[in-house]
């Protein structure tokens, strides 16, 4: 089976060294392995959403050099996979009315069984879990395992605000664009159980998983769109590309010694090894 990878951003901001980290990453595992490599947009959450910001990313992604496979998919335009997918986890979802703030980083199932009495009222839908450890094994971290019932509780597959939530989303488009390899950043570790589960549920094939080191600033924060990470310069893209891979824990000539972004990524492909990344402490859960 060919290998396909992707990279998935959300426009909430700019392109940001971590953001370019993920992309390097889930490239060169791609291409190394001689498999496609797509660029989905997700932009479902479009309160979140900065005006502009998908065309930038896009825009900086071929000034790196980075070429994709295929058309650009756009969740906004896959409201109808969502609603499908919805439909068929039906008898494990059910309405909920709770207000997110009333309860900690658990779900109580407060509202299992509990049929909305009026259906008019704003509501989220809630998978059901269980809480049988769901563990796979990452190629960066090792294995990794997840009690969901006790950890997350029931989560939330669409938003009371109408949303799909970004883990039925990121299965459905995943399972529908053939994607088997799966590089990203380490915050979403511990959101892969979630997509495990979902896949089981809606009969997909499981993806490889890699969770590369996130990038920290100099408070000790992930660098992010929320904390309002710098845009990645294209000044100095060599510079910013063999830092990318240094940061990746790969061995690489000076940005000297490559005098084109083709030399640098012929390089980058022929020598990637994803046994050379270090693991993050992974978070508790
Ligand atoms: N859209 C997510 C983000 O920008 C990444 C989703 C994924 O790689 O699964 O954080
Ligand atoms: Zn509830």
């Amino acid at each position: 089976m060919p290998t396909i990878g992707r990279f998935a951003p959300s426009p909430t901001g700019p392109l940001h060294f971590g953001s370019l980290v993920a992309a390097t990453a889930s490239y060169l595992a791609a291409r190394r392995a001689g498999g496609e490599w797509l660029l989905r947009i997700e932009d479902l959450d479009k309160p979140r959403e900065q005006t502009g910001a998908a065309d930038t990313i896009i825009q900086t992604l071929a000034d790196f050099g980075f070429v994709w496979d295929g058309d650009i998919l756009y969740q906004s335009q896959r409201l109808p996979a969502y609603q499908e997918a919805l439909a068929n986890l039906k008898p494990n979802t059910y309405p909920c009315t709770c207000s997110r703030k009333r309860f900690g980083a658990c779900y109580p199932g407060t509202c299992r069984d509990k049929p909305l009495s009026n259906p008019a009222q704003q509501h989220s839908i809630r998978l059901r879990t269980h809480d049988q450890p769901i563990c796979f094994t990452d190629q960066i971290y090792g294995k990794y395992c997840q009690r969901l019932e006790s950890v997350l509780g029931d989560f939330v597959i669409l938003r009371a605000d109408g949303i799909f939530a970004y883990q039925l989303a990121v299965v459905v488009d995943d399972a529908f664009q053939g994607v088997n390899q799966i590089v990203r950043g380490a915050d979403l570790l511990d959101n892969t159980p979630r997509h495990l589960y979902l896949q089981q549920l809606l009969g997909f094939p499981q993806p490889s998983y890699a969770h590369v080191p996130l990038v920290i600033d100099q408070q000790g924060q992930k660098l992010s769109k929320q904390n309002l990470a710098p845009a990645v310069s294209t000044e100095k893209r060599l510079d910013t590309l063999v830092a990318a891979l240094r940061f990746l824990g790969q061995t690489c000539p000076d940005a000297s010694d490559l005098d084109t972004l083709n030399a640098f990524w012929d390089w980058a492909i022929a020598h990637w090894n994803m046994a050379s990344v270090t693991p993050q402490i992974p978070p508790a859960g």
